[in-house]
């Protein structure tokens, strides 16, 4: 623990470093996200933003920095017991959804509050119902991920990350695995809580989106952080040319 400004941001990353074998993936970077903020990573395959994404919730250790989330120095919890806490405020939704197949919808999202924090079941299964309303399931609390389309699975996805009532949620290219039909109902969740106030940290290559939806974009290339600013700056007149030359492929 560490003694927090109040006016601090939520998450803060300063000088990260991070080598796998001899190469290194991350070579300082540092961003902030102020509580209730939405932040969208956009970048080229293979420039760091998955791993930026599993150093703020302590998924690996890093080389040298600091990860600060709320007041949990992260580059310090190294035991899996000390980490526990913090994936208390700090859930990750993932491009594959990840849901357990032998277990229903609801007890997909009833599973960790009660077992991991171990809250009453009652409270916690009226919370899952209100949650399935939230992300437009209700009905579907008794059926297995294999019988949903992949939107549906990835907003029962979406839907347990909530249900352990985080702080901040990171998403790393949600849609990306999804049919085209299926990205807008995905968004349609996201974007709702956003507007709530829910701390976002995206990962996507839904640029309309990221425009519409983010605080701030982080352009990341080759482990470095090349520029970031409010999206109506950084798509309009980006100043870096490898900023440029990506958005030229992907607009
Ligand atoms: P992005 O999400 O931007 O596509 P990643 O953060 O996943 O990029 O990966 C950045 C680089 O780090 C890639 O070259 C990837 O191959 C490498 N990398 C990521 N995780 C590991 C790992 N666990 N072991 C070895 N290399 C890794
Ligand atoms: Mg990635």
């Amino acid at each position: 623990m560490t003694q927090v400004q109040p006016s601090a941001p939520l998450i803060e990353l300063r000088d990260v470093h991070k080598s796998f074998g001899s190469i290194e993936v991350l070579k300082g970077v540092s961003m902030s996200v102020r509580d209730g903020g939405v932040v969208c990573i956009i970048g080229p395959s293979g420039s760091g933003k998955s791993t930026i994404l599993r150093c703020i919730n302590g998924l690996i250790t890093i080389d040298r920095g600091t990860v600060r989330v709320g007041s949990f120095a992260v580059e310090t919890l190294t035991k899996d017991k000390h980490l526990v806490p913090l994936r208390h405020e700090v859930a990750m939704v993932f491009q594959q959804y990840n849901l357990f197949p032998h277990r229903t919808v609801l007890q997909n999202l009833t599973m960790a509050p009660v077992q991991v924090l171990g809250e009453k079941p009652a409270v916690v299964r009226e919370r899952a119902l209100a949650l399935l309303a939230k992300v437009r399931l209700t009905g579907k609390e008794n059926a297995y991920p294999g019988e949903l389309s992949g939107g549906q699975q990835q907003r029962v996805a979406i839907a347990r990350a909530l249900a352990m009532q985080p702080r901040v949620i990171l998403f790393d290219e949600v849609t990306a695995a999804l049919d085209p039909e299926m990205v807008s109902e995905v968004l349609n969740v996201i974007r709702e809580l956003a507007r709530e106030g829910m701390t976002c940290v995206l990962v996507t290559h839904e640029m309309r989106f990221a425009q519409e939806v983010a605080d701030e974009i982080f352009f990341t290339d080759k482990g470095v952080i090349v520029e970031h600013g409010p999206p109506a700056r950084l798509f309009k007149s980006p100043n870096d040319p490898r900023l440029k030359a990506f958005l030229d492929k992907v607009l």
